[in-house]
């Protein structure tokens, strides 16, 4: 995952508080004693980028499936290449139906972690600790603790009988965290193997809880905004610094990127984000709430926009933005410079074609500069999920009988990218649902040190996909 959606929740209160749970399901004890020495095994092979050690991870996983009963012909590990020298691998799992009624479903997770040095952490990364009710490790949250629950639940499913009606296919890919080529192979050239209704992706947690233990809520990511990078490039003949002229690179970039501070990119309201506002206005009362309220009743009201768009929790949420974020020009400090050159990254709404940007960009900065895209990579748009009775309805089911009824469930629009975003380009619905949860701001670690996740969450998050499934392949 490359970005939090964690920082959108933090300040939803719990507006319902939730009463005491009644009976509130739990993972078996039995069942909580195969999550453990998984998750133990597979946070500590290091399965960073460039050491090679991600088919570890997935051979590991494979073998506790096979444990579990799964046929060795319906698990298969895939070499491929993350960049130039990177080696890595992806894991693909078919639960084959018996009868199968619907077309499959497809579940999305990654293999791969962020680095991380001995040095920044106060334990070894790669050692894996139980300490204090939580799990420690690079990846226990993202996301080796999601593999494992989804590894224990369709074992689970299978030591208690369960005969799905369409097929699960797994596909937990090996370099999400750095080039995506998993995803981007997945959707493409193993698309026929891969083929689903729709994919399920366990990349993000779902829920957050105050210190105090409240819950602020899960959300259901359906949507991604699309990255790409932009470089804006303004090219001079140059000469000597004694003798300055009117025209100069660095001045004309610096206005360049004066415009694209200045410009607003049309606010758009989609399905995702409309059910978003519409979760998020109820717990404000205020100027912000009367914006979300006026936007919402009327989306060509772009002072309302502007209004959400300028709190800082919401940045991102109402339309396109980019920003300039690198530098580069000149080639002396006695020369006139012949390049000057700024990089500018936009997070674009879902649905529209980076091309379009970058023409909008182009004609607002005129013809002295040029825009092009980073041709390293080049962002495909993602549509916006439909938001799906079935799926609502069994994440919903799923996150109340283990939070209970109160709990408060929110459609979102992820700002950053996940593996997911390759699918939904690709014509497959996908829908971000895992179980975990975490507190805030405590555990907001992913990424960063002494990552960490609450045992309870890790046993959590086994039942969650078991009900999931049921849910959704299971008999109706
Ligand atoms: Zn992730």
């Amino acid at each position: 995952m490359r970005l939090l959606l964690a920082c959108l929740l933090a300040t939803i209160p719990a507006a319902l508080t939730a009463g005491p749970v009644d009976e509130p399901s739990r993972l078996p004890e039995e069942w909580q004693a195969r999550v453990r020495p998984l998750l133990e095994q597979v946070v500590e092979v290091p399965s960073v980028p460039g050491r090679g050690k991600v088919p570890k991870v997935a051979e590991l996983l494979a073998g506790a499936l096979r444990a579990a009963g799964f046929p060795a012909a319906s698990i298969a590990i895939r070499p491929y290449m993350a960049g130039e020298g990177d080696s890595t691998a992806a894991l693909i799992v078919r639960w084959t139906s018996a009868a199968p009624r619907r077309r499959p479903i497809l579940i999305l997770g990654h293999m791969d972690v962020v680095e991380a040095r001995r040095e920044d952490w106060e334990r070894d990364p790669f050692a894996f600790v139980e300490e204090g009710g939580y799990f420690y490790g690079r990846g226990t949250l993202d996301m080796k603790a999601q593999l494992v629950a989804i590894t224990i639940a369709l074992a689970k499913l299978k030591a208690e009988g369960f005969a799905p009606d369409r097929d699960i296919i797994v596909f937990f890919t090996g370099d999400e965290e750095t080039a995506q080529n998993g995803a981007l192979l997945g959707s493409t050239d193993w698309r026929g193997t891969l083929d689903a209704e729709f994919a399920l992706n366990a990349d993000a947690w779902g829920g957050t809880f105050d210190a105090a233990g409240r819950p602020l809520g899960f959300v259901i990511g359906a949507a991604e905004k699309t990255y790409q990078t932009y470089f804006v490039t303004v090219r001079n003949r140059g000469g000597h610094s004694m003798r300055p002229r009117p025209d100069n690179a660095i001045y004309e970039l610096a206005e360049a990127l004066r415009k694209i501070q200045a410009h607003r990119f049309e606010p758009q309201l989609n399905e995702v984000t409309r059910a978003y506002f519409q979760s998020r206005q109820q717990d404000e009362a205020g100027a912000l709430g009367d914006a979300m309220r006026a936007w919402l009743a009327d989306p060509g009201n772009g002072a309302a926009a502007d209004m959400i768009e300028a709190s800082e929790l919401e940045t991102g949420m109402t339309r396109t933005r980019c920003v300039a974020t690198m530098l580069e020009g000149g080639h002396a400090d006695n020369a006139l410079p012949q390049m000057a050159r700024a990089a500018v990254n936009c997070r674009i709404m879902p649905g529209v074609e980076p091309a379009a940007i970058r023409a909008e960009l182009q004609a607002l900065v005129g013809p002295g500069a040029e825009v092009t895209p980073d041709p390293s990579f080049i962002g495909t748009p993602t549509p916006v999920s439909p938001l799906r009775e079935d799926v609502l309805a069994a994440y919903a089911a799923a996150v109340r009988r283990i939070h209970g009824e109160a709990i408060r469930i929110t459609p979102v629009m992820d700002i950053g990218t996940t593996d997911g975003s390759f699918f939904r380009a690709a014509g497959i619905p996908t829908y971000n649902v895992d179980g975990t949860w975490l507190v805030v701001p405590e555990d907001e670690r992913a990424h960063g040190r002494d990552e960490r996740i609450p045992v309870r969450a890790a046993f959590d998050d086994v039942l969650h996909w078991e009900m999931m499934l049921r849910a959704l392949a299971g008999k109706p």
